[in-house]
């Protein structure tokens, strides 16, 4: 069998129980077919992107060891997504959702069609996926971006927390 392959996947919610929802996604991930979950971060709260009439995130990244092709594991995310209660057909874009399961990476590959854009288009951007990305695998190289580590200082705005970490301590996290 060819070696498999790390993808790294950027789990949100703020819907219908995000922190359950985030958790049950995680062990949906771990029990994908020809695929093994690496590591997971904890749980991080986050303020919402785009429409602000919403309840806040609950993200978390996964690292995926995986022999699934990248459109078949899109086609599994999208398939937990919809179990989750997700539908795209009334949204608006960035609108409240019980689950959003985005493809970050997958190996090293680059591409960029509508249906999977490789790496995720909005990962430079966005504290809520590069903080708990660098929980797991600060040293981890984003083609055409850099290490996850350093990506994660440049976004750090005081503003995404592990929910472990109570609000008056907040400060203090490194
Ligand atoms: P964003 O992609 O900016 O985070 P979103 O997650 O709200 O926004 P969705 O409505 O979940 O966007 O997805 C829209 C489409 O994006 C999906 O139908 C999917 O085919 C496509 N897509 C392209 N690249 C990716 C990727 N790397 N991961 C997940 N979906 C992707
Ligand atoms: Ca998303
Ligand atoms: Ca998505």
């Amino acid at each position: 069998m060819s070696t498999a392959v790390d993808a790294f996947i950027g789990l949100g919610s703020n819907l219908d129980g995000p922190a359950a929802q985030v958790t049950a996604a995680l062990e949906c991930l771990a029990a994908l077919p020809d695929s093994m979950l690496h590591a997971r971060s904890r749980l991080y709260a986050s303020a919402p992107m785009g429409p602000q009439d919403q309840p806040d995130y609950v993200n978390a990244v996964a690292w995926l060891r995986t022999h699934l092709s990248p459109h078949a594991l899109l086609d599994r995310l999208q398939a937990i997504e919809h179990a989750a209660g997700r539908r795209r057909t009334d949204g608006q874009r960035w609108g409240p959702r019980p689950l959003d399961l985005d493809l970050l990476m997958w190996g090293d590959l680059q591409i960029a069609e509508e249906r999977l854009t490789l790496p995720h288009p909005g990962i430079a951007e966005r504290a809520f996926v590069l903080l708990p990305w660098a929980e797991i695998a600060p040293a981890q190289s984003v083609p055409g971006l850099g290490r996850v580590d350093g990506l994660a200082a440049a976004r750090d705005d005081g503003t995404v927390y592990p929910l472990s970490v109570r609000r008056h301590e907040r400060s203090a996290v490194p």
